[in-house]
């Protein structure tokens, strides 16, 4: 499919809105009574510091709602209020936050219904109105809901877009679009959508994996049984690993996918010679900002002497598990919650600890004096961020600790 083609024509089409409606001043009102908070504002101006009795919150300096996904709820927002009486859609979460999520079912806007692990498009009638979450939608359900004649409302990250443009790129040159990512998250399933061929690796490990098969070869089955469900339909990794392109899903660690761009970059040069590289390799920054800036305070903050970390975001969400492993590799103990509700009566959390189940730890906030440090993901607005910290700031005042 000629995606670039089929984007264009979107991009043409009366039913295809990517700008709000130009209601933006009113919601802005609305969100911000909804999602703001004057203690975090607070906070902020004081240096990301909070001192209260026995407790000292450190905020990192970067963290929280980023302008795409506030963009996104804006437009959310703006999509109900510009069609007060259609039905409205949702291909999926808006952002990884159960609360911004939960307030946009309350307003009526529907999740497409998931059925055996797929989608069913069928419930969408012409006249409905459909948003796309700031992470995309794959090209394949754009098509779906062309075809249909909906009203389709696109809140897909400016960055993420940069992405798709990117594995354009790739593909006109055929290259193998290599993606650093979850093969399983949204926006690298509709990263991929837009690929010809494609391969995701996870991690720097994987990575190495490929590189040292691109140098050395190996075994063809092995190879594809690892990558069963990370690459593209007739993935031949003989043939398609000759020219790559790097891209990445927005939301991974900074520095590994600097790391695996670099490590590819190296192998290409190895196998090929440095004076070939432009004929077998490409590279763009398509690392989001927001996501750089979040990490970069999150190393920040855990130089800093701490007793805890308390990282606040969806338990689907990416770039907040990202954040969770920053603290998690430094040995500081770290809860990461969906919402201040997690922290429970008396001196109890529900927390996801990393790659494993949530489970609920007593005894959480040390006696005596502490020093809390708080992030949150790039979903998560900061009205739940001001909630957990009045929680802990209960706990400790109430003298239970
Ligand atoms: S984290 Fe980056 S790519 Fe994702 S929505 Fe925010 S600004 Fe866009």
């Amino acid at each position: 499919m000629d995606t670039r083609a089929f984007k264009l024509a979107l991009n043409h089409s009366d039913n295809y809105h990517r700008q709000g409606f130009g209601h933006k001043a009113e919601v802005a009102k609305v969100l911000d009574s909804e999602y703001q908070s004057s203690l975090i504002q607070e906070i902020r101006a004081n240096n990301y510091l909070l001192q209260q009795g026995d407790v000292t919150i450190k905020l990192a300096e970067s963290f929280g709602f980023c302008w795409g996904v506030e963009r996104a709820v804006s437009m959310a927002y703006e999509t109900r209020q510009h069609f007060p009486t259609q039905k409205i859609w949702i291909t999926n979460e808006v952002i990884h936050n159960p609360s911004v999520n939960q307030r946009l079912q309350d307003m009526g806007v529907e999740f497409i219904p998931v059925i055996e692990g797929k989608k069913d498009f069928s419930v969408v009638a012409s006249q409905d109105v459909v948003i796309l979450p700031a992470f995309g939608a794959s090209v394949q359900e754009m098509q779906i809901l062309q075809e249909k004649g909906c009203t389709m409302v696109d809140t897909t990250c400016p960055w993420v877009s940069k992405v798709w443009n990117t594995v354009e790129k790739h593909k006109k040159k055929n290259y193998t679009s290599i993606i650093h990512g979850k093969y399983s998250h949204e926006e690298t399933i509709a990263t991929s959508s837009f690929a010809d061929k494609y391969l995701i690796v996870l991690n720097l490990a994987e990575a190495e994996y490929v590189c040292n098969y691109i140098l050395n070869g190996g075994d063809s089955t092995e190879f594809l049984t690892k990558f069963s469900r990370a690459c593209s339909a007739g993935f031949d990794p003989d043939r398609d690993l000759q020219q790559v392109g790097i891209a990445n899903q927005t939301t991974m660690l900074k520095n590994e996918t600097e790391q695996i761009g670099k490590l590819f970059e190296r192998t290409m040069m190895k196998k090929y010679n440095p004076a070939e590289l432009n004929k077998h390799f490409q590279s763009f920054n398509t690392i989001c900002d927001a996501t750089q800036e979040r990490q970069d305070a999150m190393f920040k903050l855990v130089d800093e002497e701490l007793d805890l970390m308390v990282v606040i975001g969806g338990f689907n969400s990416s770039n907040t598990t990202h954040l969770q492993e920053i603290s998690f590799e430094r040995h500081i103990p770290s809860y990461h919650i969906d919402s201040a509700e997690r922290i429970l009566p008396g001196n109890a959390i529900e927390h996801k600890p990393l790659g494993k189940p949530l489970e609920v730890q007593s005894n959480w906030l040390p006696t005596g004096k502490v020093v809390v440090g708080i992030t949150s993901g790039a979903s998560t607005p900061d009205k739940v961020v001001e909630d957990a910290i009045a929680r802990i700031l209960e706990i400790k005042a109430a003298a239970l600790v």
